[in-house]
């Protein structure tokens, strides 16, 4: 195998290049390009998790502001949501879970994802 990438046209040098979620090579003599999707693992992930708060504090206002806008709710909402602890405060997609499971962190909040969480933070 020949490891260094040459245009399949002229059979110059290409480089890597990345437009987004596109990455592929393209040849700086002639112009041809070959582009593939980038999908990253958790694009593909079609779970939904389950994020629960353990010992979630609803006097922590940072806590209650991030609850209120991951579900959706006003800051009473979210408060009352807390205070009961009955209910999960997030059911989404591992992007969403993700992104979620970061702001939580920051706060040092404890939480419970369902099922195990497969994705680097
Ligand atoms: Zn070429």
């Amino acid at each position: 195998m020949n490891s260094t990438p040459t245009c399949d046209n002229c059979g110059g040098p290409t480089i890597n290049v990345q437009q987004g979620r596109s990455i592929g090579r393209q040849c700086p003599t002639c112009g041809w390009s070959l582009f593939s999707t980038y999908t990253s693992p958790i694009l593909l992930d079609t779970n939904t998790y389950t994020v629960r708060l353990v010992d979630a504090d609803p006097r922590n206002a940072s806590l209650v502001r991030l609850v209120a806008g991951l579900a959706g709710c006003n800051y009473l909402s979210a408060r009352a949501m807390l205070l009961s602890n009955s209910e999960p405060l997030l059911r989404a997609n591992a992007e969403r879970t993700l992104a979620a499971i970061k702001q939580l962190r920051e706060l040092h909040v404890r939480y419970l994802v369902e099922p195990d969480f497969p994705h680097a933070l």
